[in-house]
């Protein structure tokens, strides 16, 4: 078989970037390990995503919005807080414009969209579940060796390969690309709520000493998810309560704004972990999403950075160009370094700073605790402070 780009894993990056590439009449073919069977059923993530109002756009480019905006709960305030602390930062999106700064949608209705608007394309293919045994990088591309499920092992050779495989990218270790990367001692409790009081669009992320506790707004006003972070050594004990101490915990956590709450959903955890990839590019190799950079979701941009690498290739491939007369699609060194040059300063900025926001936070140390605290209250004061962090978090 031959295709211009295979897309080594079908997560919400890969299947975005087949979508995005496809409309520039590139044929692409996706391959994952997984059962995406499995995987598009709504037991199996228990997460939401904060779509930023840049990813949005994007989204409304490659034709996916329509089929997600009935599901997308508009945050129009974010408001953080330092454990019981009365400062508090707030985020008004008034600030910057009447849009919303972004919307909470469940995955599994983005992993819908992305996947129903990938049928649509004859010029993509999705191999799954299938197992690759050999990936060899050439001067003119790549091959890499597949056997889908009980089917026989074919050849692929393809032009360019992007690596969408998650944080513990196979295709990045067969590379040899290294990575920066550590464990925080902290997991991502999900689940979702209902609530007797309307959640007004805001978004509360409440910093505790165990981790931050968000508290997204989902669509309809009467439903939230919840991302809990919490010590990994205490998650055995949440996720094994029953289902009034558990709602009793998390009003401890939220407050009595929201009224009575009621747990909607089982609850997931999600152990997490720092992974930023050396180089996001090797020889007709480019790795996106999680693959490069994985970080802490307190920001909610994991996925929006993933988008913006996607973004970013297109507009290479499309304004840079990748057709020569003689040889058809073609990936010149220069493209694939002009990528990884733009893409670098924003996946470090935002693994950055959500590594030092709950490296600072996530503790009582006392001076710590007033630090941050004045901090915070600083920034509250400083509007062209706090509008540009609300950009870079808008993705604008
Ligand atoms: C608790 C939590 C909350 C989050 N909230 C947000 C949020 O609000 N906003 C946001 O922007 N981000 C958020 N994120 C981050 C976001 O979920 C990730 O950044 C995003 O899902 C990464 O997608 P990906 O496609 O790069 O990787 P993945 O989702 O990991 O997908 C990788 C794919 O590759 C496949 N694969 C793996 N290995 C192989 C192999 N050897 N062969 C073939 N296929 C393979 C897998 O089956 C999978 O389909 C959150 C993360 C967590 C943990």
């Amino acid at each position: 078989m031959k295709s211009d780009i295979i897309i080594i894993g079908a997560g919400l990056v890969g299947i975005t970037a087949a979508c995005a590439l496809a409309e520039l009449g590139l044929n692409i073919i996706v391959i994952d390990s997984a059962d995406l069977d499995e995987v598009r059923k709504k037991e199996s993530d228990g997460r939401t995503c904060a779509i930023a109002a840049g990813s949005k756009r994007f989204f409304q480019k490659i034709g996916v919005w329509a089929d997600m905006e009935s599901h997308a709960g508009a945050i129009n305030d974010i408001r953080v807080t330092d454990g019981n602390s009365p400062v508090f930062l707030h985020y008004d999106h008034k600030l910057i414009s009447n849009e919303p700064m972004g919307y909470i949608i469940e995955n599994y209705h983005i992993r819908e969209a992305l996947f129903k608007r990938a049928a649509g394309f004859k010029n993509i293919t999705i191999i799954a579940p299938a197992k690759y045994s050999n990936v060899q990088f050439e001067d003119d591309g790549c091959v890499v060796e597949v056997t889908p499920a009980s089917q026989p092992t074919i050849n692929i050779k393809s032009k360019l390969l992007i690596a969408a495989d998650g944080k513990n990218s196979n295709i990045r270790k067969i590379a040899g690309i290294r990575t920066h990367e550590w464990n925080y001692d902290q997991s991502g409790i999900v689940c979702t709520i209902s609530h007797e009081n309307h959640h007004q669009f805001i978004a509360q992320e409440r910093f505790l000493p165990e981790g931050p506790f968000a508290v997204l707004p989902m669509v309809g006003g009467y439903n939230s998810s919840l991302v809990w972070t919490e010590k990994k050594a205490l998650v055995p004990i949440y996720m094994s309560m029953a289902k009034e101490e558990i709602e009793e915990q998390i009003t401890m956590r939220t407050g009595e704004y929201l009224g009575k709450i009621t747990l909607d959903s089982r609850m997931y955890s999600y152990p997490l972990s720092l992974c930023k990839a050396k180089t996001y590019i090797g020889k007709n190799l480019i790795l996106i999403g999680d693959a490069a950079h994985a970080m802490h979701p307190l920001a909610g941009q994991g996925f929006n950075v993933g988008i913006r690498d996607v973004e970013e290739l297109v507009y290479r491939l499309s304004v840079v160009g990748c057709r020569d007369n003689d040889s058809g699609f073609t990936i010149h060194d220069s493209l694939l370094k002009s990528y990884e040059a733009a893409r670098m300063a924003d996946s470090i900025a935002l693994i950055g700073i959500t590594d030092i926001l709950n490296r600072a936070f996530s503790n009582d140390i006392i001076p710590l605790r007033t630090a941050r605290r004045l901090g915070m209250a600083a920034v509250n004061k400083a509007t062209p402070l706090k509008k540009f962090f609300m950009k870079h978090a808008m993705g604008l």
